[in-house]
């Protein structure tokens, strides 16, 4: 930033002092004494540069001296330019990247409940686009500004050196253009802030339609989503054609009150020089010269706010994101606990999301090695229950306590480096098989203990025949293996990992009975020796779960083994006949079912 304002500081410098060379060119050219006749650090200036260059007897050696001068002037100007906006572009781009890294960074370490409140398409256009709307501020405010600024100071010293009087009639047109552009910025504040949201929206669609297309596909809805996309596209451009209607309001007022003031000068000028006598000729063309060109940088300051206003409403989007309160900025957690003893147990537990209960009243015990199961209809709150374990969310009322500690006296890395999910969502990264099954820590695992992973989770087999074997890239969400595949790589990063605690959210959608037997074989090897918090769709889980607790509208209607639960003839009995009978044809196998 010193070097962009160095550089420009010098080029406007020699700028002006072109122009000024014109005074004892133009004096040459009407037959006048070279240098100016009043004296000043002008004058001064000039005799230090070129006084013992000129010789009044040679008026054309002299001119070419001058415009030799000029040359050599303009063209240090320009390395000073080419400085300068080397030195800018550097400042705008790594302020934009430091931006978007902080941004990106924070947003890691938000709460669960920021994602679920807020749009991904949303949360991609503030990190993508924000960052570079963002830096326009940069650009603007100090790149633009710094070198506009240094050009009408530097303008406005000479002009004042000439004439303080036609300086002054020329500089009235600062505050007037700065009170009519007013409004205007306000507008455009307000403007930008809606426009930054339509381009969210319209990432949105686009993000959502892109990720679901086989949904949109296999639904036909293609019209409808193009419907949803084009009318998030026409509304953003809308809104930026509506934005650039009063952003180019501007230009005009500044050309028309531009216009007024040298026409007012030149009236005002040509009296002095022919009336007054007190300003030379010479003189005055260089003056009118360079409040023509003053123009420029005024306009462009004067712009500046409009500009800015783009800016200061990404930054206030980014500014948002930064504002939200980290987990570990909220996290009252002090006890790093190293193991999992004996037990965890949840004590009257409720939760709401903002105000609507979701839990009520939810108490059971899992000492280790238990496997708890949570059925229920959809929307009773199982989910909603086990995001509470690795403290996503965090108790309405009532307490979680492991080993008899609260929960939220933990520290959440201690917390979480306990407990694994595997989740009905089989996420697949971007990345090697190695690096999906280490995922998060692949230097921390060897070759032998990803094979060995990969092995009990029923994936070594697949895994071997792949073209690169584990160092095979999977492709954009994994898409070329099959649905049992993925949710072994998944299980097989739980095994890896080896967490003592294990929330299972297993995958509703039926595989083939082949994969089906593979699967399930996986996660029975992954359930031995932990604790298991299971959302339960496989009868086999289910028929070895140490607890049953069945949920209804948020709380525990029903408790027991799955044969004391099918004996009772209640609303498990009832879940039962609906979801299990039908899925599982050797049903028979299960004790009592
Ligand atoms: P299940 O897993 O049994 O299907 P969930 O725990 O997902 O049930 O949901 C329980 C209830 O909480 C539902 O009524 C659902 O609409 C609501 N819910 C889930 N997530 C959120 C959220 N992030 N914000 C507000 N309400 C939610």
């Amino acid at each position: 930033m010193a070097g962009n304002i160095a550089s420009s500081a010098i080029n406007n410098a020699l700028d002006g002092f072109s122009f000024v060379l014109l005074i004892p060119f133009l004096n040459a050219l009407f037959g006048q004494s070279l240098l100016p006749q009043q004296k000043g650090w002008l004058t001064t200036l000039l005799d230090a540069t070129l006084g013992r260059l000129l010789d009044p007897a040679d008026k054309m050696g002299s001119l070419r001296t001058v415009i030799l001068i000029i040359l050599a002037t303009v063209a240090l100007k320009n390395i000073f330019v080419w400085t300068a906006g080397t030195l800018g572009a550097q400042l705008q781009e790594y302020v934009t990247r430091d931006l978007r890294d902080a941004v990106y960074q924070h947003l890691m370490r938000l709460p669960i409940g920021y994602f679920t409140r807020t749009k991904v398409g949303q949360i991609i256009s503030r990190i993508l686009s924000d960052t570079d709307q963002t830096k326009l501020l940069i650009t603007a405010v100090v790149t633009d500004a710094v070198n506009a600024g240094t050009a009408v100071l530097v303008q406005v010293v000479v002009l004042l050196r000439i004439s303080w009087r036609l300086t002054l009639l020329a500089l009235v047109v600062a505050p007037i253009l700065t009170l009519v552009l007013q409004p205007l910025l306000r507008r455009l504040r307000k403007g930008y802030r809606e426009l930054r949201n339509d381009l969210g929206e319209m990432t949105s669609v686009l993000q959502e339609s892109v990720s679901g297309v086989r949904l949109v596909k296999s639904y036909g809805a293609e019209q409808y989503e193009e419907r949803r996309f084009l009318e998030a596209s026409g509304t953003y451009s809308g809104g930026m054609v509506r934005m650039a209607r009063v952003a180019l309001i501007g230009q005009p007022i500044t050309e028309t009150l531009g216009a007024v003031i040298v026409v007012l000068l030149l009236w005002f000028g040509a009296r002095e020089v022919l009336l007054n006598g007190s300003l030379q000729a010479s003189e005055f063309l260089v003056f009118i010269a360079i409040v023509m060109k003053l123009l420029q940088p005024m306009k462009k300051l004067s712009q500046l706010p409009a500009v800015a206003q783009n800016a200061f409403a990404s930054a206030e989007r980014l500014f948002d994101v930064l504002d939200s309160p980290t987990e570990a900025a909220t996290d009252r957690g002090t006890r790093a606990i190293a193991s999992f003893g004996d037990a965890m147990a949840f004590e009257d537990v409720s939760f709401a999301y903002e105000n609507e209960p979701v839990l009520e009243h939810v108490s059971f015990r899992a000492t280790k090695g238990d496997v708890l199961a949570f059925v229920g209809a959809s929307g009773a709150g199982k989910s909603t229950l086990v995001d509470l374990i690795p403290r996503f969310y965090e108790p309405t009322s009532g307490r979680i306590t492991l080993d008899g500690i609260d929960l939220r006296e933990i520290t959440l890395p201690s917390l979480r480096a306990l407990t694994g999910i595997v989740s009905q969502e089989t996420v697949i990264f971007n990345d090697t098989v190695r690096n999906n099954i280490a995922y998060g820590s692949a230097a921390r695992f060897s070759d032998a203990q990803v094979e060995t992973a990969a092995r009990a989770a029923n994936a070594h087999a697949f895994i071997a025949e792949l073209p690169q074997g584990y160092a095979t890239p999977l492709g954009e969400r994994g898409a070329r293996l099959s649905g049992g595949q993925r949710q072994r790589i998944a299980i097989a990063r739980a095994l890896l990992l080896d967490p003592p605690i294990l929330i299972l959210d297993e995958a509703t959608s039926a595989l083939d009975t082949e994969s089906e037997r593979l699967v399930q074989e996986a996660i029975d090897r992954l359930l031995e020796g932990r604790t298991v918090f299971v959302i339960a769709h496989r009868l086999s889980t289910i028929a070895h779960a140490t607890e049953i607790l069945v949920l209804d509208r948020g709380r525990v209607v029903e408790r027991g083994t799955h044969e004391s639960l099918l004996a009772k003839r209640g609303a498990y009995h009832r879940l039962n006949d609906m979801q299990f009978r039908a899925r599982e044809p050797d049903a028979s196998s299960v004790p009592g079912a």
